[in-house]
């Protein structure tokens, strides 16, 4: 009898090739030339000098996810995932000013609520995940979200960067979340390179000052969202410009 082909292997996962491109990674990273040298790491003082400058332009900056407590936070946050802030405000608005806690998600169920967030991409799992995290949610932790970085990454879809987006904004805690902004920026000025988000968060652990760390990761994304964007970086209207290390960047503003 003839035997079954063995299926190849699949390769480690990796960040996909275009988003390293467009994080425009610094020479440290990348295959190096012959005589190509890496880009002089931030000094605390230069670092010191950027979160000043984000913190003078936006003392309290804040998420743009629209939600109503830590728990619709949590539920922003996974429906999230692959999708824009605004095409999830446009679906959880109408959607958290009926329900607001897991008790009253469980209530709902599951093809209603697939019917109130189907405008968001992979709405079927993401519906499927909101009601299992809801049943745990309330099976063993009161129906309240836990104050805890191993209990909120148990959650069906929620991951690290889940569980540090809602320590940061619904518990006030020093996180970092990294996601395709940051771990550009990161990796783009020079201020905490990484090959993965894991490294870049880690990276920025490392360098941000404390009195940041709590904004650190809005003032990144919000950088990275609106200035450094992944096309076309708004070098012109940068506030770190003079501080940033990408070769590809253009001139400062003016002063
Ligand atoms: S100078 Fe340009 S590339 Fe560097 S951080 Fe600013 S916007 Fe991004």
């Amino acid at each position: 009898m003839a035997r079954k082909a063995t299926p190849p292997k699949k390769p480690p996962r990796r960040a996909p090739a275009a988003e390293l491109t467009r994080a425009g990674r610094i020479p440290a990273r990348r295959p190096k030339a012959p005589g190509a040298r890496p880009p002089r790491p931030w000094s605390a003082a230069e670092v010191e000098e950027a979160f000043r400058r984000f913190r003078v332009a936006d003392p309290e900056p804040k998420g743009e996810l629209a939600h109503v407590n830590p728990y619709t936070l949590l539920v922003a946050v996974v429906l999230s995932a692959q999708a824009t802030d605004a095409g999830v405000n446009k679906a959880t608005r109408p959607l958290f000013a009926q329900v607001d806690t897991p008790a009253k998600m469980l209530t709902l169920g599951e093809e209603r609520l697939r019917d109130a967030i189907k405008t968001i991409g992979l709405y079927r799992n993401k519906a499927k995940n909101v009601i299992e995290l809801s049943r745990r949610l309330v099976a063993e932790h009161g129906g309240e979200v836990p104050r805890d970085r191993a209990a909120l990454e148990a959650l069906p879809g929620v991951g690290r960067k889940t569980a540090n987006v809602v320590l940061n904004i619904a518990f006030g805690e020093p996180t970092i979340a990294v996601d395709t902004h940051i771990f550009r920026v990161g990796n783009r000025t020079g201020l905490a390179p990484g090959l993965t988000p894991f490294e870049v968060e880690m990276a920025l652990e490392t360098v941000v000052p404390e009195p940041y760390k709590r904004h650190a990761h809005h003032w990144l994304i919000l950088h990275g969202r609106y200035t450094c964007i992944a096309r076309k970086p708004l070098c012109e209207r940068c506030l770190i410009n003079d501080l940033c290390r990408w070769p590809g960047k253009s001139a400062g503003p003016t002063p």
